[in-house]
C-alpha cells in the first residue's frame, strides 16, 4: 500500500531478538543488553499472523534481522511458513554469521533468498577490537558456506569505523573474487554509533578506486531499497553504499519494522508506531490487527533527520533492538 506521501510500503524487517553473540561496539555494550523474557519475545505464530495480515496490505518481502536472529532458534521454520503465505514472495536474513554454517542447510531447504552477512574486516585483531569476541574464522566459513548455495544471494556488509584503509580495500577485493556483493554502510547517529563518525562514502569510494580504478555506477536493483551499487573492472559482484547521512534515500524508502517485542514502526529514527503485541494478547480480530498495521503504513514519518530531529518522539533503544 501507498503510505500519506506516496511511498509504495512493500518490506517488512522483523527484529527475532535483542540479544547477540558478538558485542559490536558501535551496535552493543560490553556486558549485553537487559536480557527481555522469552514470553516478551512474539512467538512464531504471532509473527506469521502478523505477516499474513501485512501481506495482505502489500507486503511482500521480508528481511529477518536482530539482534544476532540465528541465537533465536526459531528461523528455519519461520521461513518455512513465511516461504508458504500467498503474498510473501521473499524472505531473506542479515547476520553476523557467527552460526551460519551450521544453520544454512535448514534455511536454504526452508526457502530461503538471500543473506547479509555483516563484516567489518579481515584482521583477527581489528575483528576482535570490533567485536569483542574471536569468531572471524567462523564468520568466514559461514561466508563460503553461503557461496556453495549458488540459489542463495550473498552480500557482505561492512561499517567503517576504525578499520585501516587497508582493510577497507581488502574486503572489497571479496566481490572481485567471489560471486557476491560488498556494501559499505554509513554509521548512522542511532544508540551506540552516536560515539562514532562516519565515514563517508566519497571518502571509501576515493581509497577503493586507488587501488581497483574507476568506479561506474549502474541502475541494477540488487536488494529491497536504499544501496546504490557501482561496478568496477574484472569484478564479479557490486560495490554498494547505504550512505543515510551523505545520501539521504527517505523519499524511497519502501519498510517499516517489527521489534522483537512486537512493536511495529516505520521509520528506524521514531519509536512512533503501534504495539501490535498488546493488541495480539488481548485477543484483537484481524480486522483491528490489519488496520492497526495500515495506520502505522499510512503514518511512517517523512524520513529521518539527525540534525533537527523533528519528525516524531526520538527512538531511544540501541540498533540491536531495532533491526539494525
Ligand atoms: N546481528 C546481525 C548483523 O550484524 O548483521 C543483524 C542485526 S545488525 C543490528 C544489522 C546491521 O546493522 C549490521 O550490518 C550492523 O553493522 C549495522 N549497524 C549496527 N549499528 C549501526 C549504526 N549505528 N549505523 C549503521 N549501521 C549499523
Ligand atoms: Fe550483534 Fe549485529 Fe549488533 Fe554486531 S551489529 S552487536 S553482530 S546485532
Amino acid at each position: 500500500m501507498l503510505d500519506r506521501y506516496g511511498r509504495t510500503i512493500d518490506y517488512m524487517r522483523i527484529s527475532l531478538t535483542d540479544r547477540c553473540n558478538l558485542r559490536c561496539i558501535y551496535c552493543m555494550p560490553e556486558e549485553g543488553i537487559h536480557h527481555i523474557p522469552r514470553t516478551e519475545l512474539l512467538g512464531l505464530d504471532e509473527i506469521l499472523r502478523i505477516c499474513s495480515l501485512a501481506s495482505e496490505l502489500g507486503i511482500s518481502r521480508i528481511k529477518l534481522t536482530g539482534g544476532e536472529p540465528l541465537v533465536r532458534r526459531i528461523c528455519v521454520p519461520l521461513v518455512r511458513e513465511l516461504k508458504r503465505l500467498p503474498g510473501i514472495r521473499q524472505v531473506t536474513l542479515t547476520t553476523n554469521g557467527v552460526l551460519l554454517k551450521e544453520q544454512l542447510p535448514g534455511l536454504v531447504e526452508a526457502g530461503l533468498d538471500a543473506v547479509n552477512i555483516s563484516l567489518d574486516t579481515l584482521d583477527k585483531e581489528t575483528f576482535q577490537k570490533l567485536t569483542r569476541r574471536e569468531e572471524l574464522d567462523q564468520v568466514l566459513m559461514g561466508v563460503e558456506a553461503a557461496l556453495s548455495y549458488h540459489s542463495l544471494k550473498v552480500k557482505l556488509n561492512c561499517v567503517p569505523t576504525f578499520q585501516c584503509e587497508e582493510d577497507l580495500v581488502k574486503l572489497a577485493a571479496f566481490a572481485r573474487e567471489k560471486p557476491l556483493h560488498v556494501r559499505y554502510i554509513e554509521m548512522m547517529p542511532i544508540g551506540l554509533g552516536k560515539e562514532f563518525t562516519a565515514k563517508n562514502e566519497e571518502t571509501v569510494k576515493e581509497l577503493l578506486e586507488k587501488t581497483y580504478g574507476p568506479m561506474r555506477p549502474t541502475q541494477e536493483t540488487l536488494g529491497n531499497g536504499p544501496c546504490h551499487y557501482y561496478t568496477l573492472e574484472n569484478f564479479q559482484g557490486r560495490i554498494g553504499f547505504i550512505s543515510a547521512l551523505s545520501h539521504k534515500f527517505c523519499d524511497q524508502c519502501n519498510r517499516i519494522r517489527l521489534t522483537s517485542t512486537g512493536y511495529l514502526k516505520g521509520c528506524l529514527q521514531f519509536e512512533n508506531g503501534a504495539d501490535l503485541k498488546a493488541k495480539i494478547r488481548k485477543g484483537c480480530s484481524d480486522e483491528e490487527l490489519r488496520e492497526t498495521i495500515k495506520k502505522v503504513i499510512y503514518e511512517k514519518p517523512a524520513g529521518h533527520n539527525f540534525q533537527e530531529k523533528k519528525n516524531g518522539k526520538e527512538e531511544s533503544h540501541i540498533m540491536a533492538q531495532i533491526g539494525g
